[in-house]
Protein backbone atom coordinates (compact mmCIF):
# COMPACT_ATOMS: atom_id res chain seq x y z
CA UNK A 1 0.00 0.00 0.00
CA UNK A 2 1.45 3.45 -0.92
CA UNK A 3 2.66 5.69 1.98
CA UNK A 4 0.53 9.08 2.52
CA UNK A 5 2.28 12.34 3.41
CA UNK A 6 0.91 14.52 5.85
CA UNK A 7 -1.33 16.71 3.30
CA UNK A 8 -2.51 13.76 2.22
CA UNK A 9 -4.31 12.95 5.20
CA UNK A 10 -5.67 15.91 5.97
CA UNK A 11 -7.34 15.64 2.95
CA UNK A 12 -8.32 12.16 3.82
CA UNK A 13 -9.28 13.37 7.46
CA UNK A 14 -11.62 16.53 5.53
CA UNK A 15 -13.18 14.34 3.09
CA UNK A 16 -14.06 11.19 5.00
CA UNK A 17 -16.74 13.20 6.84
CA UNK A 18 -19.85 14.79 5.56
CA UNK A 19 -20.78 17.81 7.63
CA UNK A 20 -18.96 20.83 9.29
CA UNK A 21 -19.70 19.81 12.84
CA UNK A 22 -18.82 16.34 12.63
CA UNK A 23 -15.46 17.59 10.73
CA UNK A 24 -14.72 19.64 13.46
CA UNK A 25 -14.56 17.15 15.76
CA UNK A 26 -12.98 14.93 13.65
CA UNK A 27 -10.58 17.53 13.49
CA UNK A 28 -10.21 18.14 16.97
CA UNK A 29 -9.72 14.43 17.52
CA UNK A 30 -6.97 14.28 14.91
CA UNK A 31 -5.06 16.58 16.35
CA UNK A 32 -5.61 15.20 20.15
CA UNK A 33 -7.85 18.89 21.40
CA UNK A 34 -11.21 16.90 22.89
CA UNK A 35 -9.62 16.67 26.26
CA UNK A 36 -12.45 16.70 27.93
CA UNK A 37 -13.46 13.17 26.77
CA UNK A 38 -15.17 11.25 29.20
CA UNK A 39 -16.24 14.26 31.33
CA UNK A 40 -19.76 13.99 32.13
CA UNK A 41 -22.27 16.30 33.71
CA UNK A 42 -22.29 16.32 37.73
CA UNK A 43 -25.81 17.17 37.73
CA UNK A 44 -27.89 14.95 35.00
CA UNK A 45 -26.54 14.22 31.04
CA UNK A 46 -28.06 17.58 29.49
CA UNK A 47 -29.78 20.64 30.47
CA UNK A 48 -30.76 21.38 34.28
CA UNK A 49 -32.99 18.46 35.91
CA UNK A 50 -36.48 19.02 36.15
CA UNK A 51 -37.47 17.29 39.19
CA UNK A 52 -33.96 18.02 41.67
CA UNK A 53 -32.12 21.00 42.87
CA UNK A 54 -28.26 21.12 43.88
CA UNK A 55 -27.97 21.39 47.59
CA UNK A 56 -25.72 24.51 47.43
CA UNK A 57 -25.75 26.64 50.80
CA UNK A 58 -24.45 30.29 51.36
CA UNK A 59 -21.21 30.84 52.18
CA UNK A 60 -20.20 29.86 56.12
CA UNK A 61 -22.74 27.38 56.06
CA UNK A 62 -21.89 24.45 58.89
CA UNK A 63 -20.01 21.59 56.94
CA UNK A 64 -22.39 19.22 58.01
CA UNK A 65 -25.97 19.90 56.68
CA UNK A 66 -27.81 18.02 60.04
CA UNK A 67 -25.65 20.49 61.89
CA UNK A 68 -26.66 23.64 59.82
CA UNK A 69 -30.10 22.70 60.04
CA UNK A 70 -30.13 22.61 63.35
CA UNK A 71 -28.64 25.65 63.91
CA UNK A 72 -30.92 27.58 61.05
CA UNK A 73 -33.42 29.28 62.75
CA UNK A 74 -35.20 30.04 59.48
CA UNK A 75 -35.00 33.72 60.07
CA UNK A 76 -34.38 35.00 56.40
CA UNK A 77 -31.84 37.48 57.56
CA UNK A 78 -29.34 36.29 55.25
CA UNK A 79 -31.43 36.43 52.31
CA UNK A 80 -32.40 40.33 53.55
CA UNK A 81 -28.67 41.01 53.42
CA UNK A 82 -27.87 39.33 49.92
CA UNK A 83 -27.47 42.65 47.99
CA UNK A 84 -26.99 40.44 44.83
CA UNK A 85 -29.82 38.27 45.31
CA UNK A 86 -28.49 34.76 45.22
CA UNK A 87 -30.22 33.52 48.44
CA UNK A 88 -33.32 31.42 48.03
CA UNK A 89 -35.35 29.50 50.44
CA UNK A 90 -36.40 25.75 49.97
CA UNK A 91 -40.73 25.90 50.68
CA UNK A 92 -42.67 23.94 52.86
CA UNK A 93 -42.94 20.98 51.02
CA UNK A 94 -39.34 20.02 50.24
CA UNK A 95 -38.36 16.92 52.24
CA UNK A 96 -36.38 17.82 55.30
CA UNK A 97 -35.42 21.31 54.11
CA UNK A 98 -38.29 23.29 55.14
CA UNK A 99 -37.44 26.73 54.48
CA UNK A 100 -33.60 26.65 54.73
CA UNK A 101 -31.45 28.99 52.58
CA UNK A 102 -29.88 27.52 49.53
CA UNK A 103 -27.97 29.48 46.12
CA UNK A 104 -28.94 27.96 42.74
CA UNK A 105 -26.18 28.96 40.25
CA UNK A 106 -28.81 28.43 37.18
CA UNK A 107 -30.79 31.28 38.81
CA UNK A 108 -28.31 33.60 40.36
CA UNK A 109 -24.34 33.01 41.36
CA UNK A 110 -22.92 34.16 44.70
CA UNK A 111 -20.21 37.05 44.59
CA UNK A 112 -18.51 35.84 47.82
CA UNK A 113 -19.36 39.47 49.38
CA UNK A 114 -20.33 37.49 53.09
CA UNK A 115 -22.87 39.81 54.13
CA UNK A 116 -24.59 36.65 54.49
CA UNK A 117 -22.54 35.13 56.86
CA UNK A 118 -22.49 38.65 59.14
CA UNK A 119 -25.95 39.19 59.60
CA UNK A 120 -26.51 35.56 60.25
CA UNK A 121 -28.03 35.38 64.17
CA UNK A 122 -26.81 31.57 64.87
CA UNK A 123 -23.42 31.06 63.40
CA UNK A 124 -25.15 28.75 61.22
CA UNK A 125 -23.64 30.60 58.85
CA UNK A 126 -20.17 31.33 60.16
CA UNK A 127 -19.01 35.01 59.98
CA UNK A 128 -16.57 35.95 57.39
CA UNK A 129 -14.89 38.43 56.07
CA UNK A 130 -14.44 39.18 52.23
CA UNK A 131 -11.11 38.82 52.58
CA UNK A 132 -11.42 35.18 53.62
CA UNK A 133 -13.72 33.98 50.53
CA UNK A 134 -10.94 31.57 49.78
CA UNK A 135 -11.73 29.72 52.70
CA UNK A 136 -15.57 28.92 51.19
CA UNK A 137 -16.75 25.42 50.59
CA UNK A 138 -19.84 25.88 48.49
CA UNK A 139 -19.29 22.95 45.53
CA UNK A 140 -17.32 21.96 43.23
CA UNK A 141 -16.83 22.80 39.12
CA UNK A 142 -16.74 20.79 36.39
CA UNK A 143 -15.93 22.54 32.64
CA UNK A 144 -17.24 20.75 29.55
CA UNK A 145 -14.32 21.53 26.87
CA UNK A 146 -16.52 20.27 24.26
CA UNK A 147 -19.33 22.62 24.86
CA UNK A 148 -17.14 26.00 25.86
CA UNK A 149 -16.97 28.50 23.14
CA UNK A 150 -13.32 29.32 23.39
CA UNK A 151 -12.29 25.51 23.60
CA UNK A 152 -14.57 25.64 20.34
CA UNK A 153 -12.65 28.69 18.74
CA UNK A 154 -9.14 27.00 19.31
CA UNK A 155 -10.94 23.98 17.50
CA UNK A 156 -12.00 26.19 14.56
CA UNK A 157 -8.86 28.05 14.03
CA UNK A 158 -6.89 24.64 13.78
CA UNK A 159 -9.30 23.34 10.91
CA UNK A 160 -9.25 26.92 9.33
CA UNK A 161 -5.49 26.13 9.00
CA UNK A 162 -5.77 23.16 8.03
CA UNK A 163 -8.23 24.22 5.33
CA UNK A 164 -5.85 27.14 4.26
CA UNK A 165 -3.06 24.11 3.78
CA UNK A 166 -5.13 22.28 1.77
CA UNK A 167 -6.00 25.21 -0.20
CA UNK A 168 -9.71 25.20 0.56
CA UNK A 169 -12.11 27.81 0.83
CA UNK A 170 -13.52 28.40 4.81
CA UNK A 171 -16.14 26.70 5.56
CA UNK A 172 -19.31 27.85 7.53
CA UNK A 173 -18.03 27.14 10.67
CA UNK A 174 -14.66 28.60 10.23
CA UNK A 175 -16.55 31.80 9.42
CA UNK A 176 -18.30 30.99 12.60
CA UNK A 177 -15.56 32.13 14.51
CA UNK A 178 -15.27 35.78 13.77
CA UNK A 179 -19.23 35.87 14.39
CA UNK A 180 -19.06 34.50 17.98
CA UNK A 181 -15.46 34.33 18.81
CA UNK A 182 -13.60 33.96 21.95
CA UNK A 183 -15.27 33.86 25.27
CA UNK A 184 -13.62 34.31 28.65
CA UNK A 185 -16.43 35.60 30.37
CA UNK A 186 -16.74 32.69 33.22
CA UNK A 187 -13.02 34.13 33.64
CA UNK A 188 -13.83 37.48 33.77
CA UNK A 189 -16.56 37.20 36.31
CA UNK A 190 -14.72 34.36 39.00
CA UNK A 191 -14.54 36.03 42.26
CA UNK A 192 -11.02 34.10 42.98
CA UNK A 193 -9.47 34.74 39.08
CA UNK A 194 -5.92 33.73 38.67
CA UNK A 195 -6.47 31.06 41.28
CA UNK A 196 -9.93 29.14 40.53
CA UNK A 197 -9.78 29.61 36.65
CA UNK A 198 -6.86 30.78 34.42
CA UNK A 199 -6.71 30.88 30.60
CA UNK A 200 -5.08 28.73 28.24
CA UNK A 201 -2.26 30.85 26.13
CA UNK A 202 -2.86 31.54 23.18
CA UNK A 203 -5.25 34.27 22.86
CA UNK A 204 -8.66 32.78 22.35
CA UNK A 205 -9.88 33.00 26.34
CA UNK A 206 -9.87 29.48 26.81
CA UNK A 207 -10.36 28.69 30.67
CA UNK A 208 -8.71 26.09 32.80
CA UNK A 209 -10.35 25.38 36.02
CA UNK A 210 -8.23 24.28 39.12
CA UNK A 211 -10.58 22.39 41.01
CA UNK A 212 -8.72 22.60 44.32
CA UNK A 213 -9.17 26.04 44.47
CA UNK A 214 -12.78 27.03 43.07
CA UNK A 215 -15.27 27.39 46.24
CA UNK A 216 -18.38 27.01 44.30
CA UNK A 217 -19.87 30.41 44.51
CA UNK A 218 -21.41 29.80 40.77
CA UNK A 219 -20.69 33.29 39.29
CA UNK A 220 -19.07 31.14 35.96
CA UNK A 221 -22.37 29.09 35.43
CA UNK A 222 -24.52 31.83 35.75
CA UNK A 223 -22.68 34.22 32.55
CA UNK A 224 -21.74 30.57 31.12
CA UNK A 225 -25.47 30.18 31.04
CA UNK A 226 -26.14 33.82 29.28
CA UNK A 227 -23.30 33.06 27.17
CA UNK A 228 -23.98 29.82 26.00
CA UNK A 229 -28.10 30.67 25.85
CA UNK A 230 -29.37 28.05 28.36
CA UNK A 231 -27.15 25.00 28.89
CA UNK A 232 -23.91 26.38 30.32
CA UNK A 233 -20.17 24.52 29.71
CA UNK A 234 -19.23 25.04 33.11
CA UNK A 235 -21.31 23.79 35.91
CA UNK A 236 -21.44 23.85 40.11
CA UNK A 237 -21.17 20.08 41.43
CA UNK A 238 -23.58 19.98 44.57
CA UNK A 239 -20.70 18.23 47.29
CA UNK A 240 -24.00 18.10 49.63
CA UNK A 241 -26.29 16.20 47.45
CA UNK A 242 -29.36 17.13 45.61
CA UNK A 243 -33.36 18.13 47.06
CA UNK A 244 -35.91 17.27 45.21
CA UNK A 245 -37.75 20.36 44.24
CA UNK A 246 -41.22 19.47 45.25
S1 LIG B 1 -21.84 36.01 50.11
FE1 LIG B 1 -23.00 37.80 49.40
S2 LIG B 1 -23.77 37.20 47.33
FE2 LIG B 1 -23.11 35.31 48.37
S3 LIG B 1 -24.99 34.49 49.29
FE3 LIG B 1 -23.94 35.73 50.89
S4 LIG B 1 -24.84 37.81 50.72
FE4 LIG B 1 -25.39 36.66 48.84
S1 LIG C 1 -18.23 31.42 30.03
FE1 LIG C 1 -18.64 29.35 29.24
S2 LIG C 1 -18.35 29.49 27.00
FE2 LIG C 1 -17.36 31.29 27.95
S3 LIG C 1 -15.20 30.68 28.24
FE3 LIG C 1 -16.30 30.21 30.17
S4 LIG C 1 -16.95 28.05 29.96
FE4 LIG C 1 -16.39 28.79 27.91
S1 LIG D 1 -14.45 28.72 39.16
FE1 LIG D 1 -16.59 29.33 39.21
S2 LIG D 1 -17.45 28.49 41.07
FE2 LIG D 1 -15.21 28.40 41.23
S3 LIG D 1 -14.65 30.26 42.35
FE3 LIG D 1 -14.54 30.73 40.16
S4 LIG D 1 -16.56 31.53 39.58
FE4 LIG D 1 -16.74 30.55 41.59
Amino acid sequence: MKPINRREMLRQSVHAVGTVGVMGAGLAAFYGLSRSSGTHYPVNGGKYHEGLLRLIRPPGALEHDDRFLASCIRCYRCQDACEPGAIQFFGERTDGQYHSPYVDPSVKGCTLCMLCTQACPTDALTPMEVEEKREVAMGGVELREDMCLSYKAQRIRDEQAMMMELGESPTESTQMVERRGPCGECYMFCPLRERAITLEPGGFLAPIVHKEHCVGCGMCEEICRVMVRGEPAIRIVATRGMVSRS
